[in-house]
Formats: C-alpha cells, sequence, structure tokens
C-alpha cells in the first residue's frame, strides 16, 4: 500500500494550497462578516483552472484524478468553508451530473461553461418537507408534448441565487415513486423560476443558500437529463461522491482549527509557561491530530476506491460520517484551546466551527451516513 502523493497530486495540493493561503485566507473574515459573494475569488480560481478540474480536456477541465480534487478541496476549505462549499457545490453537485449522465450535446451546452469558471452550477433536490426523505418529493415534471412544465419549490440550494444552471429532481410519475423521478438541467433565468433570499445561517455565511419556486417553469425537452424516471438512481450516485468531497471540507476546517490551536498553544502563557506545556492541552493537540488522520485516511481509501470504478455507497458515508464528525471535535477543541479567545471573532477558530456544522447535515446527514453504513453491513452477512 503506497500513501504517498503522486507528482502532479501534489503539485495541485501545493498550488491551491498557496492560493487559498495568499487570496482566500487573508479574506475569510471579511467573507463570514459581510456574507458578500467572494465573485473575485471565483474569478480566480477558474483562471488557474479549478473550476473544472475533474472533467476532461474536451469538456473545458483539467482532467485531475479523485484524490488530487478531494486535496484542492481541503486546501480552500482551510482557508474558507464558504469559497469550499461554493467550489464544492459546483463541482460534485452542480457540475458532475451533467458530465455522468448528460448527452454529449448537453454537455457542451452546459458542462464545459461550467467547466471553465464562465459560471456556477447548482443542485435542488431538497424541498420544505423533504430532506432526508426525498423521496417524498412534491416537485413535478408535467410532458406537455414539446416541453416540460415544472411546479414545486427547492429548499437549502447552494448558490441558488448566482448559480448558472441547477440540476432540479421532480417527479415524472408520481405513482411510481422512486422509479418516477427525473432529473432536469435548469438554466437560472428559464421562465417560471424565481430564486427566494438569502437563507440567513449559523456559518457558512459567504454561500447563499436559498429556495427555488417552480412555477409552470417550462424547458425544453432536451433538457432532461439522462433516461426519464432514472433520476433517483442517478443523485444517489452523485451523493456518493459527493460525500467524499464533504469529507474534504471537514479535513480542510478541521486541519486548520488543528493548526491554529498549536500556534495559540506555544504562543499563550499560563501560570508562567506556554499553555503547550501543560499535559492536558497536550492530550487534546495528539486527539486532534490523530483523529485528522484517520479521517484522511478513510478519505483515501474512498477515493481510490472511486479511481478503480468500485461500489462507494459505505465507504463514502463512513469517510463523512467520520470526518465531519472529527473535525467538529477537533474544532470544539480548538475553541477551549483557545480560551476566551476561541469565542472571539478576532481569531478564525470560532468560524471554523460554525461552518464545518454544515458538513454533518449537508449532502446527508450523520444519521442517514449511519443507516446507509449499517444497510450495507446487515445485507453483507
Ligand atoms: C447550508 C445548507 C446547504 C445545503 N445545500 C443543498 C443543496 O445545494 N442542494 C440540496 O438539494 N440540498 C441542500 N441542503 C439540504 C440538506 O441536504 C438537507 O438539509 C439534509 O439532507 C437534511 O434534510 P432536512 O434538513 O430536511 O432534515 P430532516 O430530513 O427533516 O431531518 C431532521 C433530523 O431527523 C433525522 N432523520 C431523518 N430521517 C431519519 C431516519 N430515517 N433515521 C434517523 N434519523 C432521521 C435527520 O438525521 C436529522 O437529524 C443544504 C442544507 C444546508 C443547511
Amino acid at each position: 500500500m503506497d500513501f504517498e502523493l503522486t507528482e502532479e497530486q501534489r503539485l495541485i495540493r501545493n498550488v491551491v494550497r498557496e492560493f487559498a493561503q495568499g487570496e482566500i485566507a487573508p479574506r475569510a473574515r471579511e467573507i463570514d462578516e459581510t456574507g458578500e459573494f467572494p465573485w473575485e475569488i471565483l474569478k480566480k480560481m477558474a483562471e488557474l483552472g479549478l473550476m473544472g478540474l475533474p472533467f476532461p480536456e474536451n469538456y473545458g477541465g483539467a482532467g485531475a484524478d479523485t484524490l488530487s480534487c478531494l486535496l484542492a478541496i481541503e486546501e480552500i476549505a482551510a482557508a474558507s468553508g464558504s469559497v469550499a462549499i461554493t467550489y464544492n457545490a459546483h463541482l460534485s453537485l452542480g457540475a458532475v451530473p451533467i458530465y455522468m449522465f448528460g448527452t454529449e450535446a448537453q454537455k457542451q451546452k452546459w458542462l464545459v461553461p461550467l467547466a471553465r469558471g464562465e459560471g456556477l452550477g447548482a443542485f435542488a433536490l431538497t424541498e420544505p418537507h423533504s430532506g432526508s426523505d426525498s423521496a417524498a418529493m412534491k416537485t413535478r415534471a408535467e410532458d406537455r408534448g414539446d416541453e416540460w412544465v415544472l411546479n414545486g419549490q427547492k429548499m437549502w440550494i447552494t448558490s441558488g441565487s448566482v448559480a448558472r444552471s441547477f440540476v432540479v429532481a421532480a417527479k415524472t410519475d408520481p405513482a411510481a415513486g422512486v422509479h418516477g423521478v427525473s432529473n432536469f438541467i435548469v438554466p437560472a433565468d428559464a421562465p417560471g423560476l424565481a430564486v427566494g433570499k438569502d437563507e440567513p445561517k449559523m456559518g457558512m455565511k459567504g454561500s447563499p443558500t436559498n429556495q427555488l419556486y417552480f412555477q409552470d417553469c417550462r424547458l425544453p425537452k432536451e433538457n432532461l437529463l439522462g433516461r426519464l424516471n432514472e433520476g433517483f438512481k442517478q443523485f444517489m450516485l452523485v451523493l456518493d461522491a459527493a460525500r467524499i468531497t464533504i469529507s474534504a471540507m471537514a479535513l480542510g476546517l478541521g486541519r486548520a482549527a488543528l493548526e491554529q490551536s498549536i500556534k495559540y498553544a506555544q504562543e499563550r502563557e499560563a501560570f508562567g509557561q506556554p499553555i503547550a506545556g501543560f499535559q492536558s492541552i497536550q492530550m487534546k493537540l495528539a486527539d486532534m491530530a490523530t483523529e485528522l488522520e484517520a479521517a484522511r485516511l478513510l478519505m483515501f481509501k474512498a477515493a481510490v476506491m472511486k479511481e478503480r470504478g468500485e461500489r462507494i455507497t459505505k465507504i463514502a458515508a463512513m469517510a463523512k460520517v467520520f470526518a465531519t464528525e472529527a473535525a467538529d471535535r477537533v474544532c470544539w477543541q480548538a475553541i477551549q484551546i483557545h480560551g476566551g479567545m476561541g469565542y472571539s471573532r478576532e481569531l478564525p477558530v470560532e468560524r471554523f466551527y460554525r461552518d464545518n456544522r454544515l458538513t454533518l447535515i449537508g449532502d446527508g446527514t450523520s444519521e442517514i451516513q449511519r443507516l446507509l453504513i449499517a444497510r450495507h453491513l446487515l445485507k453483507e452477512v
């Protein structure tokens, strides 16, 4: 087993780390405080070729492998959770479904501009009354002969107010349950689509999250993504892969909290010595580092299995639930190590904690990840 990164993986990680620490980290606090959308940062990320990182060059991408993309997401998250979730939703939820299930014409029309960074992608599955229970969605797409007509409402859509295009799940055969769902590519300017206000949130404040309202929203027939009534299966596959990327976000936020804590523990003095001299602080730092290392290994394994084309539902759920909850504990301890300053908005650890909290909820809650793991275990025995 080889735990060394390839030269290309190291290069991508180093380039993104330099960019994230040089251009994103210095602005992260301001982005969190103003909630302003960081368009200039995303423009620079497009110039670096990051917005299409995993896609082949003929679709405007850079052809990077799974692990390289995870390393890039981790580095961006270590600088700003808001930029990381915007980037991650764009790649893993907005663009990947088109790459995985789109026709050649759809890829040219919708994927290429996303990969080139000419606009952001987003994914609309959740509704006011259906989150974990996504099969209970009410949004409907009716076949009106020469077009599709969508009616319904989506909720908690990352980049709702800034996206160029959405992949939207809707019922096409309501009586057929999970076998009656299809996905559609919906441009942000589709007639009949309205976007709600930016939701006020605990963290990820520079990432707008919105409701979408579809009222007789008309779409050309060619905007159906993949086969009719196979939408549920499609977004389950998309979410499997996306869950590994959430583990990368949590790793980035947790790592940043640990690095900040190591620095602070060596600088801050109490009882005549740096607090790093106290064993109780050392134990905390050791546990934080060990948990993040274990999370990293799960993420690596999930990445290797995905790259080999293996089924990743169980390992991706394990990587997500472990990394996100490990990062939650790490950020919690980071605040404790910082004492009163941990609770202050002057230092970034409280932001890491708030931003990371989302990773235990989005793309399937911790409870749903455990259900998926258990289902696989019980089927396996
Ligand atoms: C900031 C943010 C960004 C988001 N971005 C997007 C996006 O871009 N696109 C999108 O489609 N969605 C997005 N979401 C929605 C997110 O995926 C859902 O919030 C999440 O899946 C949980 O759904 P819910 O909020 O309806 O909670 P619910 O499903 O109502 O769950 C409430 C609680 O019940 C638990 N629960 C539910 N069912 C079970 C069960 N069977 N067994 C045990 N426990 C259960 C849950 O784990 C949770 O603790 C986003 C959410 C947030 C907060």
